[in-house]
Protein backbone atom coordinates (compact mmCIF):
# COMPACT_ATOMS: atom_id res chain seq x y z
CA UNK A 1 0.00 0.00 0.00
CA UNK A 2 1.19 3.72 -0.68
CA UNK A 3 1.83 5.57 1.67
CA UNK A 4 0.84 9.76 0.45
CA UNK A 5 4.14 11.88 1.59
CA UNK A 6 3.98 14.63 4.28
CA UNK A 7 5.64 17.60 3.66
CA UNK A 8 5.14 19.44 7.45
CA UNK A 9 6.76 22.83 7.68
CA UNK A 10 7.81 23.93 10.98
CA UNK A 11 7.82 27.71 11.66
CA UNK A 12 8.43 27.35 15.32
CA UNK A 13 8.42 31.32 16.60
CA UNK A 14 9.03 32.78 13.23
CA UNK A 15 6.70 35.26 11.13
CA UNK A 16 4.59 37.92 12.21
CA UNK A 17 1.22 37.94 10.99
CA UNK A 18 1.40 39.60 7.60
CA UNK A 19 4.57 37.53 6.65
CA UNK A 20 2.33 34.66 7.68
CA UNK A 21 -0.56 36.04 5.61
CA UNK A 22 1.40 36.70 3.11
CA UNK A 23 3.59 33.12 2.36
CA UNK A 24 -0.08 31.25 2.39
CA UNK A 25 -1.49 33.57 -0.48
CA UNK A 26 2.01 32.80 -1.96
CA UNK A 27 1.58 28.73 -1.74
CA UNK A 28 -1.75 28.39 -2.39
CA UNK A 29 -2.20 27.62 -5.50
CA UNK A 30 0.93 26.10 -6.29
CA UNK A 31 1.07 22.67 -4.17
CA UNK A 32 0.35 19.61 -5.23
CA UNK A 33 -2.79 17.83 -5.01
CA UNK A 34 -3.50 16.65 -1.42
CA UNK A 35 -4.28 13.17 -2.59
CA UNK A 36 -0.09 13.11 -3.86
CA UNK A 37 1.41 14.88 -0.96
CA UNK A 38 -0.48 16.45 2.53
CA UNK A 39 1.62 19.58 2.92
CA UNK A 40 1.02 20.95 6.40
CA UNK A 41 2.21 24.96 8.01
CA UNK A 42 2.54 24.02 12.00
CA UNK A 43 2.68 28.15 12.74
CA UNK A 44 2.60 29.60 15.98
CA UNK A 45 -0.47 29.83 17.93
CA UNK A 46 -1.59 33.16 17.34
CA UNK A 47 -1.73 32.93 13.71
CA UNK A 48 -3.30 29.63 13.54
CA UNK A 49 -7.07 30.76 13.14
CA UNK A 50 -5.97 33.32 10.33
CA UNK A 51 -4.47 30.79 8.48
CA UNK A 52 -6.95 27.76 8.38
CA UNK A 53 -9.48 30.69 6.80
CA UNK A 54 -6.91 31.16 3.90
CA UNK A 55 -5.86 27.49 3.66
CA UNK A 56 -6.21 26.36 0.08
CA UNK A 57 -7.65 22.97 -0.77
CA UNK A 58 -4.08 21.54 -0.79
CA UNK A 59 -2.71 22.86 2.31
CA UNK A 60 -3.71 22.29 6.35
CA UNK A 61 -2.36 23.81 9.07
CA UNK A 62 -1.00 22.51 12.08
CA UNK A 63 0.14 23.71 15.66
CA UNK A 64 3.36 22.75 17.55
CA UNK A 65 2.11 22.27 20.89
CA UNK A 66 -1.03 21.69 22.89
CA UNK A 67 -2.22 20.30 26.27
CA UNK A 68 -2.97 17.04 27.40
CA UNK A 69 -6.14 17.98 29.39
CA UNK A 70 -9.30 19.65 28.00
CA UNK A 71 -9.42 22.41 30.36
CA UNK A 72 -8.34 23.96 33.37
CA UNK A 73 -6.43 26.36 35.00
CA UNK A 74 -3.27 26.18 33.25
CA UNK A 75 -1.79 29.84 32.47
CA UNK A 76 -0.80 30.19 28.78
CA UNK A 77 -1.67 26.72 27.35
CA UNK A 78 -4.12 25.47 24.73
CA UNK A 79 -6.14 22.34 24.64
CA UNK A 80 -6.74 20.37 21.85
CA UNK A 81 -10.31 21.18 21.23
CA UNK A 82 -9.54 24.64 21.25
CA UNK A 83 -7.28 23.71 17.76
CA UNK A 84 -9.90 21.57 16.93
CA UNK A 85 -13.06 24.46 17.22
CA UNK A 86 -10.91 26.58 14.67
CA UNK A 87 -9.75 23.64 12.31
CA UNK A 88 -6.38 22.86 13.14
CA UNK A 89 -6.09 19.58 11.63
CA UNK A 90 -2.36 18.66 12.71
CA UNK A 91 -0.12 19.25 15.65
CA UNK A 92 3.65 18.72 16.50
CA UNK A 93 4.61 17.15 19.48
CA UNK A 94 7.45 16.00 21.60
CA UNK A 95 9.70 18.04 18.91
CA UNK A 96 13.24 18.57 20.86
CA UNK A 97 13.01 22.00 21.44
CA UNK A 98 10.64 21.36 23.80
CA UNK A 99 11.68 18.42 25.21
CA UNK A 100 14.75 20.15 25.83
CA UNK A 101 13.47 23.41 26.68
CA UNK A 102 9.93 23.01 28.11
CA UNK A 103 10.22 20.06 30.24
CA UNK A 104 8.31 17.68 27.58
CA UNK A 105 8.48 14.21 28.71
CA UNK A 106 7.76 10.95 27.06
CA UNK A 107 5.03 10.73 29.36
CA UNK A 108 3.60 14.01 28.72
CA UNK A 109 3.72 12.94 24.96
CA UNK A 110 2.54 9.86 25.27
CA UNK A 111 -0.81 11.91 27.06
CA UNK A 112 -0.91 14.33 24.36
CA UNK A 113 -0.63 11.89 21.19
CA UNK A 114 -3.55 9.83 22.70
CA UNK A 115 -5.58 13.48 23.47
CA UNK A 116 -5.37 14.34 20.09
CA UNK A 117 -6.22 11.05 18.90
CA UNK A 118 -9.15 11.30 20.71
CA UNK A 119 -10.00 15.30 19.41
CA UNK A 120 -9.68 14.23 15.87
CA UNK A 121 -6.14 15.97 15.60
CA UNK A 122 -3.31 13.88 13.52
CA UNK A 123 0.07 14.14 15.27
CA UNK A 124 3.25 14.49 14.22
CA UNK A 125 5.06 12.90 17.33
CA UNK A 126 8.94 13.54 17.44
CA UNK A 127 11.80 11.70 18.07
CA UNK A 128 15.50 11.36 17.84
CA UNK A 129 18.58 10.84 19.37
CA UNK A 130 21.35 13.62 20.41
CA UNK A 131 24.95 13.08 18.76
CA UNK A 132 26.33 11.61 21.89
CA UNK A 133 23.78 8.92 21.34
CA UNK A 134 24.57 8.37 17.22
CA UNK A 135 28.33 7.92 18.42
CA UNK A 136 27.96 5.70 20.77
CA UNK A 137 25.96 3.29 18.47
CA UNK A 138 22.56 3.32 20.42
CA UNK A 139 20.31 5.44 17.92
CA UNK A 140 17.62 2.31 17.37
CA UNK A 141 17.70 1.26 21.12
CA UNK A 142 17.24 5.34 22.44
CA UNK A 143 14.73 6.09 19.64
CA UNK A 144 12.64 3.00 19.96
CA UNK A 145 12.27 3.67 23.26
CA UNK A 146 10.54 6.81 22.78
CA UNK A 147 7.97 5.37 20.30
CA UNK A 148 7.45 2.54 22.59
CA UNK A 149 6.66 5.10 25.48
CA UNK A 150 4.97 7.32 23.23
CA UNK A 151 2.14 4.61 22.14
CA UNK A 152 1.74 3.19 25.36
CA UNK A 153 -2.06 2.55 25.99
CA UNK A 154 -3.03 3.56 22.02
CA UNK A 155 -4.81 0.68 20.28
CA UNK A 156 -3.92 -0.50 16.83
CA UNK A 157 -6.98 1.61 14.71
CA UNK A 158 -5.64 5.09 16.47
CA UNK A 159 -1.99 4.32 15.94
CA UNK A 160 -3.16 4.38 12.30
CA UNK A 161 -3.85 7.62 13.02
CA UNK A 162 -0.46 9.36 14.08
CA UNK A 163 2.66 10.61 12.30
CA UNK A 164 6.07 9.81 13.10
CA UNK A 165 8.77 11.94 12.52
CA UNK A 166 12.18 11.29 12.81
CA UNK A 167 14.35 14.33 14.12
CA UNK A 168 18.33 13.64 15.18
CA UNK A 169 18.58 16.55 17.44
CA UNK A 170 22.01 17.07 16.12
CA UNK A 171 20.58 17.54 12.56
CA UNK A 172 18.01 20.06 13.71
CA UNK A 173 19.07 23.90 12.54
CA UNK A 174 22.52 22.86 11.92
CA UNK A 175 22.64 22.87 9.02
CA UNK A 176 23.98 18.82 9.08
CA UNK A 177 21.52 16.51 7.99
CA UNK A 178 21.96 12.90 8.48
CA UNK A 179 22.58 11.01 5.51
CA UNK A 180 19.97 9.43 3.29
CA UNK A 181 21.42 5.90 4.53
CA UNK A 182 21.39 6.96 8.49
CA UNK A 183 17.92 8.20 8.28
CA UNK A 184 16.29 5.90 6.14
CA UNK A 185 18.10 3.02 8.68
CA UNK A 186 16.85 4.55 11.34
CA UNK A 187 13.35 4.54 10.20
CA UNK A 188 13.27 1.28 9.13
CA UNK A 189 13.72 0.62 13.20
CA UNK A 190 11.12 3.20 13.79
CA UNK A 191 8.88 0.88 11.35
CA UNK A 192 9.91 -2.38 13.14
CA UNK A 193 8.97 -1.25 16.44
CA UNK A 194 5.77 -0.17 15.16
CA UNK A 195 5.36 -4.24 13.58
CA UNK A 196 5.97 -5.03 16.82
CA UNK A 197 3.61 -3.22 18.76
CA UNK A 198 0.69 -3.38 16.24
CA UNK A 199 1.88 -5.47 13.68
CA UNK A 200 3.27 -5.26 9.80
CA UNK A 201 -0.03 -3.82 8.16
CA UNK A 202 -0.07 -1.22 10.36
CA UNK A 203 3.95 -0.33 10.24
CA UNK A 204 2.99 -0.53 6.39
CA UNK A 205 0.85 2.18 6.81
CA UNK A 206 2.18 5.02 9.28
CA UNK A 207 4.01 7.80 7.57
CA UNK A 208 7.29 8.09 9.27
CA UNK A 209 8.96 11.25 8.36
CA UNK A 210 12.60 12.83 8.98
CA UNK A 211 13.55 16.03 10.35
CA UNK A 212 16.79 17.51 10.07
CA UNK A 213 18.46 20.30 8.21
CA UNK A 214 16.06 19.51 4.81
CA UNK A 215 16.20 21.62 2.07
CA UNK A 216 15.30 21.47 -1.80
CA UNK A 217 18.52 20.32 -2.01
CA UNK A 218 18.56 17.24 -0.44
CA UNK A 219 14.86 16.41 -0.13
CA UNK A 220 14.73 14.14 -3.49
CA UNK A 221 17.91 11.80 -2.11
CA UNK A 222 15.93 11.33 0.97
CA UNK A 223 12.90 10.71 -0.75
CA UNK A 224 14.44 8.83 -2.29
CA UNK A 225 15.10 5.91 -0.25
CA UNK A 226 12.66 3.27 1.12
CA UNK A 227 11.05 4.35 4.11
CA UNK A 228 11.00 8.07 4.54
CA UNK A 229 8.03 9.23 3.87
CA UNK A 230 8.22 12.80 3.49
CA UNK A 231 9.58 15.72 5.90
CA UNK A 232 9.41 17.95 9.04
CA UNK A 233 11.09 20.85 7.89
CA UNK A 234 12.38 24.24 10.28
CA UNK A 235 14.32 26.78 8.10
CA UNK A 236 13.07 25.39 4.78
CA UNK A 237 9.68 25.91 5.49
CA UNK A 238 9.72 29.78 5.95
CA UNK A 239 10.06 30.89 2.53
CA UNK A 240 7.30 30.19 -0.06
CA UNK A 241 9.28 29.36 -2.97
CA UNK A 242 11.41 26.36 -0.93
CA UNK A 243 7.99 24.61 0.67
CA UNK A 244 6.82 24.78 -2.62
CA UNK A 245 10.04 22.77 -4.14
CA UNK A 246 9.89 20.49 -1.03
CA UNK A 247 6.42 19.94 -1.61
CA UNK A 248 6.90 19.26 -5.51
CA UNK A 249 9.52 16.97 -4.70
CA UNK A 250 7.45 14.85 -2.62
CA UNK A 251 5.12 14.44 -5.73
CA UNK A 252 7.16 13.15 -7.80
CA UNK A 253 7.71 10.05 -4.82
C1 LIG B 1 12.51 21.15 12.91
O1 LIG B 1 12.24 22.23 13.38
O2 LIG B 1 11.81 20.18 13.21
C2 LIG B 1 13.63 21.04 11.97
C3 LIG B 1 13.89 19.86 11.46
O3 LIG B 1 14.34 22.18 11.71
P1 LIG B 1 15.42 22.38 10.51
O4 LIG B 1 14.75 21.89 9.26
O5 LIG B 1 15.65 23.86 10.47
O6 LIG B 1 16.62 21.59 10.85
Amino acid sequence: MKRIPIIAGNWKMYKNRDEALAFIYNVNEQLPSIDKVETVICAPAVFLRDLVKRQGDNLRIGAQNMHYLDEGAYTGEIAAGMLKNIGVSFVVLGHSERRAYYNETDETVNLKTKKAIETGITPIVCVGEELEVREAGTTNKVVSKQVIAAYKDINKEDALKTVIAYEPIWAIGTGKTATKDQANETIIAIRKVVADLYGKEVANQVRILYGGSVKPENIAELLATSDIDGALVGGASLKPESFIKLALAANEK
